[in-house]
């Protein structure tokens, strides 16, 4: 199976509507402090000047500052703090006009503020973890108690790669969507490498960092990623945008949105 990304084409011109009335709408001063701080924690990041760029999310346009260990540059927005893979979901529920989101039955996983803040308005927006506190489901992803067939989407940012076994998770996020349903997912992925590198041997933090690049990761994913979405039953596709709205919308060029669709019937 072709598990190339699509080249980047131009996308419609309405992608990246904001969400409807206002997000977080910080206080200039507290964006200041955000970029102050940013500055102190790394000053490098300013060293050669900065270009603004826009949050799909909050329509906030300024400087974005870095965040992770060690820190990606321009990767959160001063406003409503969203990164690069909030974005880059936010330009797929609003590409081509309205919003694909609202009004949906949703299961959020490990939720971010950033997306929590805007699609937590909807009544049957839910979230789901196994320790965060104030989520609606205290849950292991591998063993759900949700009846078959209960939502539209769900979201996982950054989750799969942190799970033992993920190919039970992803059964299980095929089991709780409708027919039609959609998974939404992004992972750390090295678009250089066919097969993901995972060994169950490898569970010491200091060793997983080194070979997964992170304490608690279980594996590096390559582009069978996509392989073993398909084998939980998924139809996937990625989603990506053009070069000049990843500048835009500072996103990153490996991180790829995968929609992975519940076949109908
Ligand atoms: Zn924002």
């Amino acid at each position: 199976m072709d598990n190339t990304p699509p080249s980047t084409g131009e996308r419609p011109a309405t992608i990246g509507q904001p969400a409807a009335g206002p997000v977080q709408t910080a206080s200039r001063w507290a964006i200041a402090r955000r970029t102050a701080g940013a500055w102190f924690r790394d000053r490098y990041q300013f060293s050669g000047g900065k270009l603004p760029r826009t949050c799909p999310i909050c329509d906030h346009t300024g400087v974005m500052i870095g965040v992770g260990h060690p820190p990606r540059w321009d990767a959160r927005c001063t406003n409503c703090g969203s990164r690069e893979r909030h974005r880059l979901l936010w330009l797929w529920a609003t590409e081509g006009g309205g919003n694909r989101l609202t009004g949906k039955h949703i299961l959020h996983f490990a939720p971010e503020k950033a997306l929590r803040q805007v699609l937590g308005r909807d009544p049957l927006y839910e979230t789901a973890d196994l320790r965060q506190k104030g989520v609606t489901h205290l849950v292991d992803i591998t063993h759900l108690p949700m009846a078959d067939a209960t939502y539209d989407f769900v979201i996982a940012n950054h989750v799969l790669e942190h799970i033992d076994d993920d190919r039970q998770a992803m059964r299980e996020l095929f089991r709780v969507l409708r027919a039609g349903g959609i998974a939404l997912l992004t992972v750390p992925l090295n678009p250089t490498r066919a097969e993901s590198y995972e060994s169950p041997g490898i569970t010491d933090p200091v060793a997983r960092n080194a070979h997964f690049n992170a304490p608690d990761h279980r594996r590096y994913y390559g582009l069978d990623f996509a392989d073993r979405l398909r084998e939980a039953g998924f139809a996937v596709e990625i989603f990506r945008v053009t070069q000049a709205q990843e500048v835009r919308f500072s996103l990153l060029p490996m991180e790829w949105l995968y929609v992975a669709t519940r076949p109908a019937g």
